[in-house]
């Protein structure tokens, strides 16, 4: 199909950006890598009067670590993330998450701010951005905000982003010591987007034991989320396959799965218990 007629502007600076979205109000949407924002107008699932482009504002286009954190423009592509030295050694399941978004054509054009404003419940990165309690930066009319992850996905393609504001930077803390992450995900064969996908990021302590745990989950529920069962059972333990097995079977409780024609809501959940076991056991492997 085709889009719905649109004028189109270029933004020169992120403040002229903002201005734009003051200017335009809802009849506005940003246009980033347009990997999920033209399909969708191409199906008139959205139909923007004015498409405000950002797609050439380099100085959202960066990655760097900097006093225990890793900052993540959200200009960003996804193959500069999964190439990137700073985010496989800091946050190595980002990376992995990355690399794992549909093919090199997507991944050359689509950002990580644009995949997280647009909050779709099988997106790669929530997954990650939960687990390592990460913030989002936007700016808005009225200046800066700091939202956390947790805070951020509020549902299927909902966010805490307020009108006029743009998504400015990811921010992750970055883990020392023994410590692993890892991401792994059953896709979709046709998209490559996420049946199910787990990040696990694993602490050890001097003895062994798992200090810190978090498991992020995604493309099972209306929005990605934490295991938080799964957590409680392993924290302070000795990490065993044992345990890692039973804990995983509280890795989705409480939610009310997606049930669609790629998979039902009982093959889903056990796809959670099945990819957080997996998705741990590597990322304990990694710490140690
Ligand atoms: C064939 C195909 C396969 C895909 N497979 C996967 C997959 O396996 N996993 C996965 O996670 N994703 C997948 N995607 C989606 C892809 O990751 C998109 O790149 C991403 O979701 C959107 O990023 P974008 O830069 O393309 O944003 P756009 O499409 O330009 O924008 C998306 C939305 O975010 C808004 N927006 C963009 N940037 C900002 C900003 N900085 N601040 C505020 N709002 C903003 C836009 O207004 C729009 O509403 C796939 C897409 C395609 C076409």
């Amino acid at each position: 199909m085709i889009a719905q007629h649109f004028e189109y502007t270029v933004a020169t600076s992120l403040g002229e950006a903002v201005s734009l979205l003051q200017k335009y109000g809802d009849r506005a949407k940003l246009l980033a890598g347009g990997h999920s924002l033209v399909p969708m107008m191409k199906l008139r699932l959205a139909s923007p009067e004015v498409l405000i482009d950002i797609g050439r504002l380099s100085e959202l286009s960066y990655v760097m670590e900097e006093n225990g954190a890793l900052r993540i423009g959200a200009l960003t592509t996804h193959h500069s993330i999964e190439s990137s030295e700073v985010v496989g050694r800091g946050c190595r399941s980002l990376a992995e998450a990355a690399g794992e978004i549909g093919d090199i054509q997507v991944r050359n054009k689509g950002t990580i701010g644009g995949s997280v404003a647009h909050a779709d419940p099988a997106a790669d990165y929530p997954a990650t951005l939960l687990a390592f309690d990460a913030t989002i930066v936007t700016l808005g009319p009225r200046g800066e905000r700091s939202i956390h992850a947790s805070d951020f996905f509020v549902d299927m393609l909902t966010t805490a982003l307020e009108p006029g504001e743009i998504v400015r930077e990811i921010r992750i803390p970055v883990h020392s010591g023994r410590s692993g992450s890892a991401y792994l995900k059953f896709a979709q064969k046709a998209s490559g987007f996420a049946i199910c996908g787990v990040s696990a990021v694993v602490d050890l302590d001097g003895a062994g034991a798992i200090s810190k745990v978090a498991v992020g989950i995604t493309g099972v529920g209306n929005k990605a989320f934490r295991g938080a069962g799964t957590e409680t059972a392993l924290r302070g333990q000795q990490p065993s396959p044992g345990l890692l097995r039973s804990a995983c079977e509280k890795a989705a409780a409480g939610v009310v799965a997606l049930d669609d024609i790629h998979a039902s809501a009982g093959y889903r959940l056990d796809l959670a218990r099945i990819y957080a076991r997996r998705a741990l056991e590597k990322a304990v492997e990694r710490a140690g």
